[in-house]
């Protein structure tokens, strides 16, 4: 017996998540003598640390058919998300938790996995990406270590399970979690020999889906700040595995230090240089991403905009897309108070509405194409004048376009 196969023993102090009655029920439901259920992965690691969960996933003994019976006969919902990998979704009180039998994968491609169900714990625990995300908690909140991931989470090493070119071998994405784990866990820098496994098999990612790629660069590029370890991608040539390029490092910077809760989306914006469409293909990024990312592009400011050029970007963007537009330009000169200004006009001044409609137009006796075209020359001269002149006076306006 290796050390590693008597786990270590931590109780964690259950979080609110962990005695909420909806988890409790899914708990009851699966907990059968010799299969009892235990919660695994990111939510173990969160409590310990201290932070909140995303999801809370549970692990059992159970094969997905009897998860299915055991949650029917409790009165439980399920989904039956992905039987293949084990997993049905089940539904409690208003909530989903993924209940995933315990596996491990005997065939990989660097892609997909061909699994196979186990009763072992450990086993499990093996198959996962790393240390820190192979723990597993009984309900009580015994925690599991089998790989010593209790002390790597709260000392901030993200570290592989087993063999870092192995483990990426079986599954190139792990490049990516690796360094979104960073960004969100690590302290100091990265592992050197996970680091060098990653850089030495970066183009393993090429051949990966675009929503998986999609979805854990979005959550790296979500961490509080994702710059160093953007910084030490770069320096790897696995950026460009990822976009296609390194990418505008110091506008990323920028971004995170004049507007820190900055979405992903927006800092995606900052980062890129190159055009959009082939990263939102590649990334099959939602057409409104792909929409959003692109208007953000092409109207890029190099000035903060003044009192009336926030005016418009309200009037063209909306809120959201005026307090985008500023902070991605202000990303690119963050010691530049004007944008300051700018920024806290946008937030507080009202979203300005053009006074006149077509049917102003109607009643004047115009019709067909010439309403547009009246519409579209007082909106013009609307936005010459600041967007300032109210309903009577853009009347008027109105009627002498109309020659009335
Ligand atoms: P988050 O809080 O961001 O959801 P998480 O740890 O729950 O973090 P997920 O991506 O939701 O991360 O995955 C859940 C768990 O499944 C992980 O903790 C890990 O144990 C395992 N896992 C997920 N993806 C992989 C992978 N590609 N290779 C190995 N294990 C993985
Ligand atoms: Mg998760």
């Amino acid at each position: 017996m290796t050390a590693y196969d008597m786990p270590s023993h931590h109780l964690m102090s259950l979080p609110g998540w962990a005695t909420d009655p909806a988890a409790r029920a899914v708990i009851a439901a699966l907990s059968i003598p010799g299969f009892d259920p235990r919660f695994v992965g990111g939510c173990v690691r969160n409590a310990l640390l201290g932070r909140d969960a995303a999801d809370v996933d549970i692990a059992t003994p159970l094969r997905p058919e009897a998860v299915m019976t055991a949650l029917r006969n409790a009165g439980l919902g399920f989904i039956p998300t992905g039987l293949e990998h084990g997993t049905v979704t089940a539904r409690s009180g208003g909530k989903s938790f993924e209940v995933t039998t315990l596996r491990v994968d005997v065939e990989t491609d660097g892609r997909h996995a061909v699994v196979e169900f186990t009763a072992d714990w450990r086993a499990d625990a093996a198959r996962r990406d790393f240390t820190m995300n192979a723990l597993s908690a009984e309900p009580d909140g015994a925690v599991h270590d089998y790989f010593g991931g209790v002390a790597d989470a709260r000392e901030g090493r993200v570290r592989f399970v087993g063999d870092p070119a192995q483990r990426i071998a079986e599954d190139a994405l792990r490049i990516l979690r690796f360094f979104r784990f960073h960004a969100h866990y690590g302290q100091g820098d990265p592992d050197p020999a996970a680091l060098s496994a990653c850089a030495a098999a970066a183009g393993g990612l090429d051949r990966l889906s675009g929503e998986r790629v999609r979805a854990e660069l979005l959550k790296l590029l979500a961490a509080p700040d994702p710059v160093p370890v953007w910084q030490v991608m770069a320096d790897a040539g696995i950026a460009r595995h990822v976009l296609g390029e390194d990418g505008d490092i110091a506008r990323l910077q920028g971004l995170v230090r004049v507007a820190p809760g900055a979405d992903p989306v927006l800092r995606l914006a900052a980062l890129l240089r190159g055009d959009v469409a082939p990263v939102a293909a590649r990334l099959k990024l939602s057409n409104e991403e792909r929409d959003r990312l692109a208007g953000l592009r092409a109207d890029a400011m190099a000035d903060a905009p003044d009192e009336a050029g926030v005016r418009l970007l309200l009037y063209r963007h909306g809120r959201g897309g005026a307090r985008d537009r500023i902070r991605l330009a202000w990303a690119a000169a963050p010691k530049r108070r004007s944008f300051k200004r700018a920024l806290a006009a946008a937030e507080k001044e009202p979203v300005p509405t053009l006074p006149v409609r077509g049917r102003d137009i109607v009643a004047l006796g115009l019709s067909g194409p010439a309403v547009g075209r009246a519409l579209a020359e007082v909106e013009r001269w609307w936005i010459g004048q600041g967007l300032r002149p109210g309903r009577a006076e853009s009347l008027g306006r109105l009627r002498e376009l109309a020659g009335a």
